[in-house]
């Protein structure tokens, strides 16, 4: 690490100290990042990477709600607008008792690259709440719901702020937000992305993710003549990430061996097949159920209860050649990482957002496997956001296949991207630099345009 990123890492967090993620995030960044501004000092002078690493604008307030005893409770809501330089602020909303400050920043920072990648003119948000809808009467999170938007409404809007869904935050919630944004302001506008598809959603979108994350999965597969045909793979999670990376998977011929949720995790010798998926879908999105009840249909399965007290998760070791992780961030670490490539694991592809430690990404990097890191390969979801905004302000809509074609099309030219930079700035094969630098320059580039905002 040369003295100047040193020097900005040791202010970040001086300024941020309580915001591990966020400096794991802006580090990760500023290393791949030492070559551009070598060779064009113009940044340097514009200050470019000390302005991008600071948000545009934090939002934080209180969001109270009675639950159904008309007991009175109280969570925080925020709203990270990071940057606007080359679209309105773009990113999805988290709800999960996790949710804090860092944690929203760091995603935040990573969307303003990832939504850069896309091709469409996005900026980079994220927001949430600490509140947990696990366990909640759907009148308790519709009630949430409406507290959190009557708060938040006066800062979105569909030329300034469009939140998504983001763990925690599905279909449900996006239409009590919706429908509370609605009463509130008297108009129909497209200020959320994630509608029902009977108002003014997209087809795909909820697909979106997980079939992006396969799709980069096979083109960087393509870069070696090879393609998931009959390959096996360890997914993470069962929410709507890893609910369509599954699907995608299985029909392009490859095999799904592992699901999971925070309580533990599923492996299933004989492949998750697409009755397996449909019981999985419904288990999660009308059940609300545990991923262990999985074994209890199928009782050839084997399940796993998480160990807090192991150092590594057994789900990624696993004989396998690909791996999903689409659950959550720092969910593969150095150990991880390792029984991944000891049993065979030669892809990685991040549905999740920085879901693999430092230390595991640099070890996927050193070996040289096809590593392609979220904000390239989990920006399918993100991209058909943009393409639902681009059919609201169309007030049309395209077809399954039209959306999905341009998935494709955009999926592809992330790739492209990630691999053309990587091999310009001299590391090639390196898709963790191709995806940072191809992210940073065009919004570089837009805020030097832009003069000093
Ligand atoms: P969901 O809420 O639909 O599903 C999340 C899944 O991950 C659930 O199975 C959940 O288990 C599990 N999970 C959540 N937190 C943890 C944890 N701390 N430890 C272990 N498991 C956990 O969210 P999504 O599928 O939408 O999001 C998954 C990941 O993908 C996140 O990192 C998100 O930021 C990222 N992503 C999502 C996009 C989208 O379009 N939805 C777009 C780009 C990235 P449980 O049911 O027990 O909570």
């Amino acid at each position: 690490m040369s003295e100047s990123i040193r020097n900005l890492m040791a202010d970040v967090i001086a300024k941020n100290p309580t915001e591990p993620e966020f400096h794991q995030a802006v580090q990760e960044v500023a290393e791949s990042l030492e070559i551009v501004l070598e060779r064009h000092p113009e940044y340097r002078s514009f200050k470019i990477l000390e302005r991008i690493i600071e948000p545009e604008r934090v939002i934080m307030f209180r969001v109270p709600w009675e639950d159904d005893q008309g007991k009175v409770q109280i969570n925080r809501g925020f709203r990270i607008e990071m940057n606007s330089a080359i679209g309105p602020y773009k990113g999805g909303l988290r709800f999960h008792p996790s949710v804090n400050l860092g944690i929203l920043k760091f995603l935040a920072f990573e969307q303003v690259f990832k939504n850069s990648l896309t091709t469409l003119p996005m900026g980079g948000g994220k927001g949430g709440s600490d509140f947990d809808p696990k366990g909640k009467s759907d009148s308790e999170v519709m009630r949430f719901c409406q507290s959190f938007m009557r708060e938040l409404y006066r800062h979105i809007g569909a030329n300034t702020d469009i939140p998504a869904g983001d763990i925690g935050v599905g279909g449900r919630e996006i239409g009590f937000l919706f429908g509370q944004y609605k009463k509130i302001k008297n108009e129909f506008t497209g200020i959320l992305t994630g509608k029902g598809l009977n108002w003014g959603g997209s087809l795909i979108r909820p697909e979106a993710t997980g079939y992006g994350a396969v799709y980069f999965a096979a083109e960087m597969l393509s870069t070696k003549g090879e393609s998931l045909e009959g390959k096996k793979c360890l997914v993470s999670g069962s929410g709507n990430v890893a609910q369509y990376t599954t699907e995608k998977i299985l029909n392009l011929g490859g095999k799904v061996l592992t699901v999971s949720d925070s309580s533990g995790y599923i492996y299933d010798e004989a492949g998750i097949d697409s009755d397996k998926l449909a019981f999985v879908i419904n288990l999660k999105n009308v059940r609300r159920g545990r991923i262990k009840e999985y074994q209890g249909k199928y009782p050839d399965a084997v399940y796993t209860q998480l160990d807090p007290n192991l150092e590594y998760n057994p789900l990624w070791n696993h004989k396998a050649d690909c791996a999903f992780p689409s659950a959550t961030q720092n969910e593969i670490n150095l150990k991880d990482a390792e029984n991944l490539l000891n049993n065979g694991v030669y892809v990685v592809s991040e549905g999740s957002n920085m879901p693999t430690t430092p230390e595991g990404v640099n070890l996927f990097v050193e070996k040289g496997i096809l590593y392609g890191p979220g904000k390239a390969a989990n920006a399918g979801g993100v991209a058909v956001s943009g393409l639902e905004m681009a059919q609201n302000s169309m007030r049309f809509n395209w077809t399954k296949d039209e959306v999905d074609n341009r998935l494709q099309i955009i999926m592809k030219a992330i790739h492209k991207t990630c691999i053309d930079t990587a091999e310009k700035y001299g590391t090639p094969g390196n898709y963790v630099n191709g995806a940072n630098i191809g992210g940073f320059i065009k919004v570089a580039d837009a805020m030097i345009d832009q003069g000093i905002v």
